[in-house]
């Protein structure tokens, strides 16, 4: 058999096992009951160390060896040889006893994390938490690294990722943003916020509105499904079986539509996707930046523009009559943009989400340092959000135990969203100079040919090319900060009326 064939069907079984490991950890945290939690952990232990095993056979490295040599190999080709040597190369760096160890804890610890998030009681989690980190630093030795150690942790969720090109990116985002906030918080119009705290809005309302708007932007639910869960997530194994969740409050819309939106943008990424290359790491989803830029693109840079308030406003009306009485699309529009310095991240602004994701990165870089230790995180975690942000947590639930990440180790993974805001308008800025009705086809409700655009020269790129070739491809200009901090300089002078 041929060297490609054989290592395309080799990639086909690793990747259905990672597949099913999928669905069992949506099942985990959407319908298992709790007394299946230890026998979950033992499964998913079990398909991490045989997705593993197979992914570290030597049979791949003679492989990898033999194509390595060829020079008949089309970019698609070059793509998952490229991806699979990179997972090989991480693979075998890791021991097998090693990843189903750190599987078992990932479940043992998400549990103890959803409990100490309820009881509000850090002292839940601690133990678990103490032993993730030191497994995360041991991992980070593992892989190796040139800079810093928790420059091997970025690489796993973007690759090619280290501190020394994070640092800038948010010494940039801090000069331009902060101030913007500033001034925001002191001199803007401030939204007239009492038609959505002085009334009370159904779970089942908030259910009719996420689904409605989901599918109007165009995820196929006969190939996926919406749930709730306590951590809005998107998952799913394949193109056609896309699942994501969102959750709901009752003393806040916002947070499911936003949720809802930003959750389907995920899913249309993974629909998306190269039906092609099925099974083959190329037809996957470009790292998490890139699938952050769609969840970012359709929660904020469509869902939170005028136009899409204006088109929405008949199916809010729709499902809230009485609530949204006298409510005009203006008033929508602002008191969606609401900005104000906020604890929860899920649920913060535009303007000052990155200040969060900051945070989060500054006290990793120093935890996987070991320059921090865990019984040191409440405390560096409050004086953070008081120094950035102007405010403190009343509780831990609140403050540093609001995140489910660091409950299964992904250490790495906050910068990722931040990455994420940046390419999505940058993206936008480049669909929109091929539609020029772009406004207007928002306002009439017509997301098609957004998402085609998207569709084109996102989604169906799959992993072929590295994700920073991909957004220069895409919009003819490598990542940069640029078109995002334009974006949200010019929409807070319109919206909050500041006088420059
Ligand atoms: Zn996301």
């Amino acid at each position: 058999m041929d060297a490609y064939d054989e290592l395309l069907i080799r990639l086909k079984d690793i990747d259905l096992v990672s597949q099913i490991g999928g669905l069992l950890g949506w099942d985990q945290e959407v319908l298992m009951p709790p007394k299946a939690a230890a026998l979950r952990a033992e499964q998913l232990s079990w398909i991490s160390k045989t997705g593993h095993e197979k992914l570290t056979n030597p049979r791949i490295g003679e492989l990898l060896e033999q194509l390595e040599q060829r020079d008949d190999l089309n970019q698609v080709q070059m793509g998952n040889l490229r991806l699979t040597r990179d997972s090989y190369r991480k693979a075998t760096k890791l021991p097998t006893a090693f990843v189903a160890e750190m599987a078992m804890h990932k479940s043992k610890s998400q549990i103890s994390w959803a409990e100490a998030r309820s009881k509000n009681d850090f002292s839940i989690f601690r133990d678990d938490l103490v032993k993730m980190v030191e497994m995360s630093r041991k991992k980070a030795d593992y892989l190796g690294y040139e800079g810093v150690r928790y420059d091997a942790l970025l690489d796993l969720y973007e690759s090619g990722l280290t501190v020394s090109k994070v640092d800038p990116l948010f010494a940039g985002l801090r000069e331009n943003v902060a101030p913007l906030v500033k001034k925001v918080i002191e001199n803007g119009k401030k939204p007239d916020m009492s038609w959505v705290h002085e009334n009370t809005w159904s779970k089942e309302g908030q259910e009719g509105l996420s689904q409605s708007i989901s599918e109007a932007i165009g995820f196929d639910f006969q190939a996926g499904r919406r749930d709730a869960s306590t951590h809005p997530f998107c998952g799913g194994p394949n193109p056609d079986d896309v699942r994501w969740t969102t959750r709901y409050d009752e003393t806040d819309p916002f947070g499911s539509l936003y949720g809802s939106m930003h959750e389907t943008g995920h899913g249309l990424y993974e629909q998306g996707r190269p039906r092609n290359l099925d099974f083959q790491p190329a037809g996957s989803a470009n790292g998490l930046g890139v699938h952050e830029s769609q969840s970012r693109l359709w929660e904020n840079q469509i869902g939170r523009s005028k136009e899409f308030c204006e088109w929405s406003l008949p199916l809010w009306k729709k499902y809230f009559p009485k609530q949204m009485e006298g409510v005009s699309a203006e008033n929508l529009w602002r008191s969606v943009n609401f900005v104000e310095p906020s604890l929860i991240r899920v649920e913060a602004d535009e303007a000052t989400y990155n200040l969060h994701i900051m945070i989060r990165y500054e006290i990793e870089k120093k935890l996987i340092a070991g320059e921090i230790e865990v019984d040191d995180l409440p405390d560096a975690w409050d004086n953070m959000y008081q120094e950035f942000l102007g405010i403190s947590a009343p509780n831990r639930t609140l403050g540093v135990l609001q995140d489910i990440h660091w409950s299964f180790g992904a250490f790495g993974y906050f910068p990722t969203y931040t990455l994420g805001n940046l390419y999505s308008a940058q993206l936008l800025n480049a669909a929109k100079k091929e539609l020029p009705n772009h406004d207007q086809l928002i306002k009439n409700g017509n997301f098609t040919p957004l998402l085609e655009w998207m569709r084109k020269n996102v989604h169906s790129r799959g992993s072929i090319i590295e994700p920073s070739a991909l957004i220069e491809e895409a919009t003819g200009s490598p990542p940069s900060p640029d078109d995002f901090v334009k974006y949200l300089q010019d929409k807070m002078q319109y919206l909050y009326e500041l006088t420059s």
